[in-house]
This record gives structure tokens, sequence and C-alpha cells, in this order.
């Protein structure tokens, strides 16, 4: 049986904000398409899959794999375990996140597209732990600001559980003793 999560952002809470994140996105990016739209493996599928059914402007998607959240590396090295298979030089890319803790891993990847010449790079993150910033990340597209605090659900997990809950739950528990 599974551990009870204590609900912090529900399901209909997260499709509202979602619903007005597309929007700001079309409004930005009407002349600039088509958009492509590069997810963070795997824990932004649920909420990229959401997002761009809301979406309206014509968009191209990819996906990126980093090195998982305390896989041993030191902390602030991170590694690309799967990289695009789209050319990025003169695209208009958005990174689709699900949450930034550090900044680590979106200051990294946010550097890499750049370095490949993007025509513009931005980041949509569905959440954003801000107290716990270790390096400048700025989020063009946020959907909630959270506390400190470790969530799973809506793509998230522990150890690869829990992803597919509709809902972000706090996981009440020391989540390296699951
Ligand atoms: P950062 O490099 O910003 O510290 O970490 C980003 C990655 O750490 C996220 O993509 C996510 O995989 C993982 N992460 C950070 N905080 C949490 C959390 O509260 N819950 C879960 N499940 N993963 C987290």
């Amino acid at each position: 049986m599974d551990r009870p999560l204590q609900v912090l952002i529900s399901e209909s809470d997260l499709q509202r904000r979602i619903a007005e994140l597309a929007t700001e996105i079309d409004r930005d990016y009407q002349d600039k398409t088509p958009l492509l739209c590069i997810g963070v493996l795997k824990g932004s599928v649920f909420f990229m899959v959401d997002l761009l059914k809301r979406v309206k402007v014509p968009v191209v998607i990819d996906f990126l794999q980093t090195s998982s959240y305390r896989s041993g590396t030191t902390p602030g090295e991170v590694r690309i375990r799967k990289d695009v298979d789209v050319a990025i030089r003169g695209r208009h890319v958005l990174i689709i996140e699900d949450i930034v803790d550090t900044g680590h891993t979106l200051s990294t990847v946010l550097g890499l597209f750049r370095f490949r010449g993007a025509a513009s790079v931005k980041l949509c993150a569905l959440l954003d732990k801000h107290e716990a910033r270790e390096v400048p990340v700025s989020v063009d597209y946020s959907g909630f600001p959270i506390d400190n605090v470790f969530v799973v659900g809506y793509g998230l997990d522990l150890d690869e559980r829990y992803r597919e809950l509709p809902y972000i739950g706090v996981y009440d528990g020391d989540p390296s003793e699951d």
C-alpha cells in the first residue's frame, strides 16, 4: 500500500493554470513558429502533453534527458543522457520542465541551447522551488511557486513511482528511506 500523500496542487488547479500558460505562450509566439518545444524527460511528460494540447501555435516536439536527481554525481554536475534529434540553430526553443530546484539542470540545458545558436531560448516550468536555488535561472512561464518540500505526482517520481498521479502531492517522509 502506498504511503498517503498530502495534495499540494489539485488536478483542477493544475489544469486551470496550464490553460493560462498556454494562452501566454500563444500570445508570445504568434510570429515565431513553429515553436520547438523540448521536454526534459521523464518528469515533464504529463505537463507537456496537457500544455501542448491547449497551445494553438504550431509546434515541433523533441525530448532531452539529463542525469537524474540524487544520482550520486557531484551536486551541480549535470550530464546529458539523451540529446535532442533536431537541429537547434535559428529555432525558437521552449524548454518544458517539471520543476526547477537548485537550478543546475536548467542552467546547463539553457546554456547548451544558446551555445547551439537557437534564435531564442525560454523556459516553461510547472513548479518553481525558488528557495532552493543555487544558481540563477529565470523561469519565463512559471506554473506554481512552491516551498522547499519533496513533491511527487503528475510526472514527478520517487524512484520511478507516483508519476501517474493526476495531482501534485507532498511526499510525507524521508525520500531516501522509501
Ligand atoms: P535542479 O537541477 O533544479 O536541482 O533539479 C531539477 C530536477 O530535480 C527536476 O527535473 C526533478 O527531476 C528533480 N527534483 C527536484 N525537486 C524535486 C522534487 O521535489 N520532487 C521530485 N520528484 N523531483 C525533484
